[in-house]
């Protein structure tokens, strides 16, 4: 039995070439942390984003030298880029002039009608689409005065903002209500997914570091998407945002949504385990990090739980007393001894997958 409900239909847009709603697979996002005026910087950042899985990659663009940045940095990278405005509806205009595939405005901050059309024509004409982000942080001023800055006036404000663009004939919209807390996110989510067929941008906002981060993300975002909500997912984390978009499929994958690159399984080891587990988990972790294959990897303690899983994953090996047996598609192979054991598991990962793929030396 699946735990995700069925999903709800939304409207299908794109960024670039990749579709978002309307029953598209579930679209990983990242942002860029450096200076996005910093070309060279910015698309190294943007192409190990896209190794680790990202679909379609964010940048902040707080001035003129920002958006005009974006028409060197499209050329160079294989992702759709979205501008990320605040305040200056001019840095949207300029953005998409220079070939930005999708703007994120903030209605609390973008100022009047006037200046949201003009956006909208300019989105319009060169054919991309805009994502209304409301953060709970930021709402306009006269629906926090009437409505607080609950899951209620995010919807409101979204909402209101959907409206505006859809006045103006504009439909390529996408909309986030991001708050910091996951139970304001999850009621937000929920409240709008009822009143709009408008695609959904999910994510908890300044969730923090690792731990609250993607236990926050997690919880969050998950619980949204098993409810059948969301088409485009971000992770946020004050981290190195390639962990955002491994972290992001992991929680697709955990839902049986999507997947992508090796699922590894290893136990939290206890006293019964007499290799160095944790060593080989990690150089192992660390080996497959950008392989984008579908594999199924045990790496087992003892005998107690350690043959079963080993039995049941692609390969896998099960502790013993300073070695391991091997096992490759359900069947025993052989004995290998703690000190060959990374190298020779992940040979035999290689043999499986038939490409090279490591991005360090098991050495
Ligand atoms: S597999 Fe073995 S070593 Fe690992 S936690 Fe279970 S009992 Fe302990």
């Amino acid at each position: 039995m699946s735990l995700v409900k069925q999903r709800k239909t939304t409207r299908r847009i794109t960024v670039g070439d990749v579709p978002v709603g309307g029953g598209s697979p579930i679209a990983v996002q990242s942002m860029t942390n450096t200076f996005t005026r910093d070309v060279d910087a910015t698309v190294a950042q943007i192409k190990r984003l896209a190794q680790a899985g990202c679909e379609i990659v964010r940048v902040a663009v707080p001035d003129m030298e920002s958006a005009s940045a974006i028409g060197e940095i499209v050329p160079r990278i294989t992702i759709p880029l979205i501008a990320d405005i605040h305040f200056d509806y001019k840095l949207a205009l300029a953005s998409a002039r220079a070939g930005a595939q999708g703007l994120r405005i903030n209605p609390g901050n973008i100022g009047d009608g006037h200046k949201i059309k003009a956006v909208a024509d300019c989105a319009k004409s060169l054919g991309i689409s805009i994502r209304v982000g409301v953060n709970s942080g930021s709402l306009e001023r006269s629906i926090v005065e009437k409505m607080g800055s609950g899951a209620p006036a995010m919807v409101e404000s979204a909402l209101a903002n959907i409206r505006i663009l859809r006045d103006m004939d504009f439909h390529d919209i996408k909309v986030s209500l991001k708050a910091s807390d996951v139970p304001r996110t999850v009621e937000a989510y929920r409240l709008i997914s009822e009143r709009t067929d408008t695609p959904l941008h999910v994510g908890v906002t300044e969730a923090g570091g690792l731990f609250p981060g993607i236990t926050k993300s997690a919880l969050g975002i998950g619980m949204i998407l098993a409810e059948g909500i969301g088409d485009t997912i971000r992770v946020s984390l004050t981290r190195d945002p390639a962990e955002e978009v491994r972290v992001a499929w992991e929680i697709l994958r955990s839902l049986g949504l999507r997947s992508r690159g090796p699922e590894i399984i290893s136990c939290p080891t206890c006293g019964r385990c007499r290799i160095d587990l944790f060593d080989v988990a990690h150089r192992v972790e660390e080996a497959l990090l950008n392989c984008p294959a579908s594999i199924k990897v045990a790496i087992m303690g003892c005998a107690v739980n350690g043959p079963g899983e080993a039995r049941e994953a692609d390969i896998g090996i099960a502790g013993g007393d300073g070695n391991a047996v091997l096992f490759k598609n359900g069947r025993v192979v052989r004995k290998i001894d703690q000190e060959n054991m990374v190298r020779e598991l992940l040979e035999e990962i290689e043999q499986i997958l038939g490409d090279p793929f490591l991005n360090c030396d098991p050495a």
